[in-house]
């Protein structure tokens, strides 16, 4: 289900257009719009979840999640980092950063990325 309001359902499902990455019938990729890396993605379930404990609380939410991890490879290679590397992170409440909730999964790539512990 998708929530009115919600700017990432819309962005997600194409009622707002945006730099899409990549998409099939459960997620979409688009471009982060104040990117934190030379290279930083944000991929989303098409359905509204709030955010990670609400994805992996019903079949339907894990299903979407299973469509997350298979589409990284791809788009990573769309992207072309899959041989240098990249980092899959997401943000889970405020207290963690964050600030829209509609679950999202940030993908970035840097090679500054290689000296941080986390
Ligand atoms: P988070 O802080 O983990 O909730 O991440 C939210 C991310 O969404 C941030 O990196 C924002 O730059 C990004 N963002 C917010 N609005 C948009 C938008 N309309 N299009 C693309 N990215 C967005
Ligand atoms: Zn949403």
């Amino acid at each position: 289900m998708q929530k009115p309001d919600c700017i990432f359902c819309k962005l997600a499902n194409g009622e707002i257009s945006t730099a899409m990455v990549y998409e099939n019938d459960q997620i979409a990729c688009f471009k982060d719009a104040s990117p934190q890396a030379q290279t930083h993605v944000l991929i989303v379930p098409k359905q509204h979840y709030h955010d990670i404990e609400d994805l992996g609380r019903t079949a339907a939410g894990r299903d979407d999640a299973a469509a997350v991890l298979a589409a990284v490879p791809e788009i990573a290679a769309i992207l072309g980092v899959g041989d240098s590397g990249y980092r899959v992170i997401n943000n889970c409440g405020s207290g963690a950063g964050q600030t829209v909730f509609h679950v999202h999964f940030h993908l970035l790539s840097d090679p500054k990325l290689k000296d941080k512990l986390v």
